[in-house]
């Protein structure tokens, strides 16, 4: 990842600001309180809060940071700049410890709550269904995280054999196109036919390995076509998981190196962030720059729901 460093949005928070409303208000500033365009008188001067505007309208005042992920932030913007741009532009994603030590913030948890906040701009909210006539959406299963520990005599705490403890996750992904992963409580016909059905258009060929669950499933598509992975088939002609799977590469890589231990509250969040980095990746046209324009872009109507956990560290 090579990021432009001297780009003064990273360093001066004037130049920051200005890229935050021009990416939120191309049209000038838009009250938060009335939604009205551009009749917002900016508040200048010692009295006020850089960044201050004052609706003509209502008369409420408001700042570009007002119903983002970023509202009630003590980050300054520039860090907030930065952590876009790492986050955006990292194949494998970027640890709280990374983003503390780049970002010189004080703490691990200020850290720690930034990239969630990031993560959550990230999200795409509704995504638009994967697939359409003539064209192939590969969908496979994959479990993350450590299965239960089981006492066995004379052995010790060993790990429970079979996946049924482990979180599960769903992923499809429209070949030369986007993904859409969701963290799913099982893997029964019924969970998966409402998942699937969501999320991609029914013109579409599916590509998926043999597992029975996908057959009924199959069915309700333009075509179903099944890799045999048991046989040692990992392609038949164009008939092929291969992408979906390079995309559990990197998330699994991802999740190892960087993000320890996924408590099972965050999964969902996580598979967002590398949803969003492989839906908005260049081969597909979006080059660094872009893609941390478009997550500045994800932060306006979005509030975390939940509480910082007291133990940060976990995830
Ligand atoms: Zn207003």
């Amino acid at each position: 990842m090579t990021i432009d460093l001297s780009n003064q949005i990273f360093h001066n928070e004037d130049a920051a600001r200005a890229y935050f409303e021009e990416l939120h208000w191309p049209n000038g500033p838009v009250c938060p309180h009335c939604g009205v365009v551009n009749e917002a008188t900016a508040l200048k001067g010692d009295a006020h809060r850089a960044g201050l505007y004052k609706c003509r309208a209502c008369d409420e005042q408001f700042s570009v940071t007002v119903k983002t992920v970023m509202e009630s932030s003590h980050i300054p913007l520039h860090k907030w700049a930065l952590a876009f741009r790492l986050m955006a532009g990292s194949k494998k994603g970027v640890s709280a410890h990374q983003l503390m030590r780049e970002l010189g913030l004080g703490s691990y948890r200020s850290a720690w709550f930034m990239a969630h906040r990031v993560r959550e701009a990230m999200a795409e909210r509704d995504p638009e269904p994967l697939g359409g006539k003539g064209k192939t959406v590969e969908i496979d299963e994959t479990f993350i995280g450590k299965p239960d520990q089981t006492f066995v005599s004379g052995k010790g705490w060993q790990g429970k054999r079979g996946t049924a403890t482990k979180q599960k996750v769903l992923t499809m992904v429209e070949r030369g196109g986007r993904a859409v992963s969701v963290k799913v409580d099982d893997l029964t016909v019924q969970t998966l036919k409402t998942v699937i059905g969501k999320h991609v258009v029914l013109d579409s060929t599916l590509n998926t390995d043999e597992a029975q669950f996908y057959k009924p499933i199959g069915k309700r598509f333009a075509d179903h076509q099944a890799v045999n992975h048991g046989d040692g088939e990992y392609a038949r002609g164009v008939t092929t998981t291969n992408t979906v799977e390079g995309f559990f590469g990197i998330f699994k890589r991802g999740m190892k190196g960087i993000y320890q231990h996924c408590g099972e509250q965050h999964l969902q969040a996580y598979l967002n962030e590398f949803d969003f980095r492989y839906s908005n990746r260049s081969a597909l046209g979006v080059e660094d720059t872009e893609r941390a324009a478009k997550a500045v872009s994800g932060a306006r109507g979005k509030r975390l729901t939940y509480q910082r956990p007291r133990n940060a560290r976990a995830s």
